[in-house]
């Protein structure tokens, strides 16, 4: 029955499973240059890798990000393929159901990607341009600020405190990050403070 087979076709039928060493030993000496052509190229060749920190929870594990394009003007980019990085202290290259799945969640037509504002009397967000947002977010703290800051309480105790205006930033970030965070948040006054590590 072997010898009706044609190489190509023991081939086929053997499968991946099946290494060319053990092709060898069976005598199909030529089918490793067969079975070398008919392996796909390696999916991450030539793509950008980046890292990142997954964005769900508060454990902040490292991810590398593979992307198309070498990052020159004009190339069309687009991530590929993510996987957990082994160098990050936190996950040593592990990542949690959630972090497997970040590719779909990058993917998602639903995923939001810009500011959206929602003004008096409209019934849908509206996506709006980063200036404009931070720009407007800027005008109101510092409108809120101005007219809702404590200098001193009722014993002439000073306070400085900022009640008006909560702050909710990122767990995931590095500790630089968290640290400039912090003083700019707790140098303007504000108390209530929290970051979305329980989400
Ligand atoms: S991979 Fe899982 S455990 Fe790690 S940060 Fe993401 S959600 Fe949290």
């Amino acid at each position: 029955m072997l010898q009706e087979l044609s190489r190509r076709q023991f081939m086929k039928a053997a499968g991946a499973g099946l290494g060319g060493s053990a092709v060898a030993a069976l005598g199909f000496g030529g089918a490793e240059e067969a079975l070398a052509q008919a392996v796909r190229p390696f999916k991450l060749t030539g793509t950008t890798e980046t890292r990142n920190t997954c964005p769900y929870c508060s454990v902040a594990c490292g991810v590398i990000m593979y992307s198309l394009g070498d990052k020159s003007k004009n190339a069309h980019q687009a991530i590929v393929h993510i996987e957990g990085d082994p160098d990050h202290p936190t996950n040593r290259g592990t990542l949690c159901p959630k972090g497997s799945a970040l590719l779909d969640f990058i993917h998602s037509e639903t995923r939001t990607t810009t500011p959206q504002y929602r003004g008096p009397g409209e019934k849908a967000f509206r996506p709006i341009g980063w200036n404009e947002a931070l720009d407007r977010i800027a005008r109101l703290m510092k409108d809120d600020r101005d007219k809702n800051f404590i200098r001193t309480n009722q014993d002439g105790v000073t306070v400085n405190r900022w009640l008006t205006t909560g702050f909710l930033a990122a767990s995931a970030t590095t500790n630089e990050t968290a640290f400039l965070t912090y003083k700019v948040v707790r140098s303007s006054g504000i108390l209530a403070f929290d970051n979305q590590a329980r989400v």
